[in-house]
């Protein structure tokens, strides 16, 4: 072992590998010099925590497991098997891991085995580490991206990192760099919405803030991008569906992202989409894992598959004809760790000695994953103060942070002048609707929280009531699916008739622990966007008295919802705000808080208009639906603000620039309201006539200007040949020699944005791998 640093050799009986002086490669070919090919191979196992699989064997009924696939063990599999078996050295990792005792707990037992090789503990903490009961939950990726704020992914990242180091994990299945591309699907909440360049900003900063440099220390943790590739764009909007799709589509639209995590922010795992594309299914892609991400890209880290995906490649996709196959051709075409059950150790253990797979791949693999947990300091101390991590999960920087990103992150899709709602004006106000006071504000990904670490609409409200000058008349109208009565809407519409204004909190339900009622979240997809249940009808009857209505939507999918704008008086885009998302939407409905986040995501009209994203082709919608509009109903990049805001002087600072230089976009902005507000200035560019079509508009650049009443401010872009790249016939990058068009404003629909052209007078091959 070729050792660097002062240290030659073991010193007190001590073996290299627990030796800190000593590098870690070094380190890491130590103890891989000792271990057996199976525990080898156990370090590339991942099993689920046993509080999880104790509640799975407690609490569901066989027919839940077998409905909630997220929760189908393996038969006869008991958390005592996993207890055991992690003594004896053959997990090398958990996932799901809910409190600090448990992560303690599991460690101990870690620690009786040969080699006293910690456990590394992942956990789906996707916006704050919300599976662990009272930890800090931040508005939902998809508000997170209607900020257009990447440093408050960073710090999230940051925070959360924080909290799961606290809690034993040290692992986050998290960021969701999928791009979303149909509002059915009900993972769209979980992701940073529709635009590449978007969802690689805040996927790249979210990295950075969970890992830090090289994950070292105590309050770092790996991330994970995921899920390559494609699952946003499922056939008919379900989770997992097929996907059929050009490679180009796949280069331009999906893969940025990943190529991006890798590059600019060397993301330490990656996670594989649970579909097939172009007939391969992802688990089992050398074109993805192997020749694409790791030998085009770069990555440095590995692969997990995702919960029992390796096992479909047989019994679902039907492309392995046994569950060895599976195993075997998945870990040869890149996946180093498989997530969840029993067979896998054994299998591949089998299938080295029989040299069907390689022992290089599992030595890659292996490598990797201690490599993660000498750098996360595992080996020095696997354990962690359960008393410390009270004192740092859902502490006041983090709750701050929630809050501030809850304010940013809600949309103002409509006003007719309602809002903000004027203090003392509504001296009744009424409340229903089946979002108001629950906890569908926390969103997917979290578990039972304790009541007082949530803020719901109701709750945020009351607090201000006395103040603003009115009474609360909240109403409990039944959820969203099931229980709504003609009793209880005849109710509500009297109450409503008897206030000066009703808010009614309608949406989406995307609670994991309600199976039965949630409409939306993973593995619940929807064939309509509108809102499910009674709800419109609710509001229908509310409107009918006459009491002016603002409906505050909380959602985790695009609502398209026609009737909504045409009839609320003002209407917010809440998405799922977390734990302080009714004390940021009441101070933004009374305007102590003035809004500035943007869509990330197209919201269609109706379901018919999917596939529906503003980069779209030129011919997308030549020809007109019969009896539909064909523009969406939000555009991306659309939200509205207490103030108003004009750009002007848009600029470039060349008229033409050669295939390999870069220009300058500028503009000004003048806030000609009568309040303090920030515009999120937005820059797309058009190549107009190209040897492949090209979408009608991408974005390239924003800014976020803040701006007092009635000030102005000069602000530039940068952007360079890449911006103006596509893949030519050849699937080579290429900037081609002919005009573009360069637009400025405030969202992508044409009437929010100025035009200016550019030229680019030679065309250039670029290498940008
Ligand atoms: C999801 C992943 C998640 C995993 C573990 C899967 O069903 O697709 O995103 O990380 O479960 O919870």
């Amino acid at each position: 072992v070729g050792i660097i640093g002062c240290e030659t050799k073991a010193s007190n009986d001590q073996p290299i590998y627990k030796n800190t002086n000593v590098a870690i490669q070094d380190r890491v070919a130590d103890l891989m010099s000792q271990m057996t090919l199976e525990e080898k191979v156990a370090q590339m196992a991942q099993y689920v925590g046993l509080e999880h699989m104790k509640k799975a064997e407690e609490d569901l009924s066989p027919d839940d497991l077998h409905n909630n696939d997220a929760l189908g063990f393996y038969p006869g599999l008991h958390s005592s098997d996993i207890a055991k078996m992690t003594e004896e050295g053959k997990i090398g990792s958990f996932l799901h891991v809910i409190s600090a005792e448990e992560a303690n707990h599991l460690q101990k037992l870690a620690q009786k085995s040969r080699l006293q090789i910690p456990l590394l503990i992942g956990i789906d903490a996707i916006h704050g580490n919300g599976l662990n009961y009272g930890a800090t939950i931040y508005p939902t990726p998809i508000g997170l991206a209607s900020t257009w704020e990447e440093q408050l992914s960073n710090r999230i990242g940051v925070e959360t990192a924080k909290e799961m180091r606290a809690t034993g994990s040290h692992w986050a299945f998290t960021p969701n760099i999928d791009i979303a591309r149909d509002a059915r699907w009900g993972r769209v909440g979980e992701t940073f919405g529709e635009d590449p360049y978007l969802v690689g900003n805040m996927g790249v900063e979210m990295i950075k803030g969970f890992q830090g440099e090289n994950f070292t220390g105590n309050e770092k943790v790996i991330a994970c991008a995921k899920h390559l590739i494609g699952g946003g764009e499922p056939m008919n909007g379900t989770n997992a569906s097929p996907l059929d799709i050009s490679m180009r589509t796949i280069r331009e639209v999906h893969l940025p992202p990943y190529r991006r995590a890798v590059q600019e922010a060397n993301v330490f795992s990656i996670m594989t989409a649970h579909n097939e594309v172009n007939g391969i299914p992802c688990h089992n892609s050398k074109l993805l894992m192997t020749d694409i991400v790791r030998e085009e890209y770069g990555f440095q880290g590995f692969y997990v598959s995702d919960w029992m995906d390796i096992e479909r490649i047989h019994t679902l996709h039907h492309q392995a004809e046994t569950m060895d196959d599976a195993f075997r051709t998945s870990v040869n075409n890149g996946m180093d760790m498989h997530m969840h059950g029993p067979k896998f150790t054994e299998s591949i253990v089998e299938a080295v000695k029989k040299g069907i797979v390689p022992e290089e791949r599992v030595n890659d693999a292996c490598a990797k994953i201690l490599e993660v947990k000498f750098r996360l300091g595992l080996f020095e101390n696997p354990f962690v103060d359960e008393k410390k991590a009270e004192e740092i999960v859902f502490n006041q920087e983090h709750q701050a942070t929630a809050l501030e990103v809850a304010r940013k992150s809600i949309v103002l899709l409509k006003n007719d002048g309602i809002l903000p709602l004027a203090g003392g004006k509504y001296k009744k106000v009424f409340l229903t609707g089946p979002n108001a006071n629950n906890e569908t504000i926390l969103g997917d990904w979290h578990w039972y929280q304790p009541e007082d670490r949530v803020v719901t609409v109701k709750e945020g409200l009351e607090a201000v009531s006395k103040q603003k000058g009115f009474k609360l008349d909240y109403y409990n109208s039944g959820e969203i699916i099931g229980q709504t009565s003609d009793k209880s809407i005849r109710e509500a519409a009297v109450r409503a008739s008897k206030s000066d204004l009703a808010i009614v909190v309608v949406g989406e339900n995307s609670l994991r622990y309600d199976w039965k009622n949630k409409t939306c979240g993973e593995n619940t997809d929807r064939a309509h966007i509108d809102l499910p249940g009674r709800q419109l009808e609710l509001i229908k009857a509310i409107k009918k008295t006459g009491t002016p209505v603002v409906a505050v939507l909380v959602n985790g999918r695009p609502i398209g919802e026609e009737w909504l704008e045409d009839n609320m008086n003002g209407i917010l885009e809440a998405w799922e705000p977390g734990s302080f998302g009714g004390q940021a939407i009441t101070e933004i409905l009374f305007g102590d808080v003035n809004p500035t986040a943007k869509l990330p995501i197209t919201v269609p009209r109706t379901a018919g208009q999917i596939k529906l994203y503003y980069n779209h082709k030129p011919s997308h919608y030549f020809h007109k639906y019969k009896f539909t509009d064909k523009n969406p109903l939000y555009s991306f990049g659309f939200g509205l603000s207490y103030t108003e805001f004009k750009t002007s002087n848009v600029a470039i600072d060349k008229s033409t620039i050669k295939g390999d230089e870069p220009f300058t976009v500028s503009c000004d902005v003048q806030n000609i309201g009568k309040r303090d507000g920030d515009e999120i200035v937005q820059v797309y560019i058009r190549d107009n006539y190209s040897s492949v079509t090209r979408p009608i508009k991408e974005l390239k650049a924003y800014k976020k200007v803040s701006l007092a009443a009635g000030e102005k401010k000069s602000i530039s872009f940068e952007l360079n040949t890449q911006d103006l790249a596509f893949f030519d016939q050849e699937m080579q990058w290429i900037v081609e020699k002919g005009d573009f068009t360069i637009m400025v404003g405030s969202s992508s629909r044409d009437k929010d944005l100025t035009k200016v052209k550019l030229e680019v007078s030679e065309t250039k091959k670029l290498d940008l791998n």
